[in-house]
């Protein structure tokens, strides 16, 4: 579909708070005549490779100004350039960092080598093909990162956050751990009530579910870094992602 937008029915649509999203929409500006908008599939259509395109060319909020590159996400290698690589395990985590926007990867600072360990221990490898655990893929609720590493802002979580659905609807993992408060309460928010007031040592040790694929909730591992007697807890909660990985499902 394209249909014809002028700069006054923009401005228009503009004053009734009507903001088409990047993602959805392309528009064409020629030299002179009416800008064109070409509608594009919306984020939850999306293939593998055209989400990777759009998180990539996303300015959909501000983070896109200062960052160097985008975080997509990174796990067992992809089985042909663009498809989504089969996986078990999904770990989300908050945002990308300083390494993390410098490199394009998720979780390669400190915090990402507690990560790899903790995920050593029960038999998981980032970029592995096959490890005794399965494969895993790692991977933020936002992709852009947070200047001076602030708490992502409500509205910047909004923007992302079909994009962190489209992944989990095409990877269809058999587990999802959420590390830390952000990847919590974007998970859950549809399932538990209120859960921006629920502490998330009081979330832990249960089964929930988003979109269909189980969740297991633990600590950030840079909250472990500096809390280390929650080590032992992190690691019940990775044992309860385990089983339940395990488990046939139906
Ligand atoms: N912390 C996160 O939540 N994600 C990263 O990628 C790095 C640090």
């Amino acid at each position: 579909m394209s249909l014809q937008l002028d700069h006054r029915r923009r401005a228009m649509l503009a004053e009734m708070g009507v903001h088409l999203p990047e993602a959805a929409v392309r528009i064409t500006e020629p030299e002179s005549g009416p800008a064109t908008v070409v509608a594009r599939p919306a984020v939850a259509d999306l293939s593998w490779s055209a989400l990777q395109q759009a998180v990539a060319g996303c300015e959909a909020c501000t983070l896109c100004q200062q960052r160097r590159h985008t975080v997509f996400g990174t796990g067992a290698p992809e089985p042909s350039p663009g498809e989504a690589p089969p996986v078990d395990w999904m770990i989300v985590g908050e945002a990308p960092g300083e390494h993390e926007d410098l490199q394009g990867e998720p979780f390669v600072g400190q915090a990402g080598r507690l990560l790899d360990n903790m995920l050593k221990a029960v038999g998981l490898q980032r970029h592995a093909q096959q490890a005794p655990g399965g494969r895993v893929y790692i991977t933020n609720v936002l992709k852009c990162r947070p200047p001076g590493n602030r708490n992502p802002q409500p509205d910047e979580v909004a923007r992302c956050e079909p994009y962190l659905r489209r992944q989990v609807a095409l990877l269809r993992p058999r587990i999802i751990v959420a590390m830390g408060r952000f990847a919590v309460q974007s998970l859950l928010r549809d399932s538990v009530a209120d859960i921006e007031s629920q502490p998330l040592g009081r979330l832990r040790g249960q089964i929930y579910a988003y979109e269909g694929v189980p969740v297991v909730v633990t600590y950030h591992p840079a909250y472990l870094l500096r809390n280390l007697v929650d080590k032992r807890k992190a690691w019940a909660d990775l044992c309860l992602a385990l089983s339940t990985a395990s488990r046939p499902q139906g």
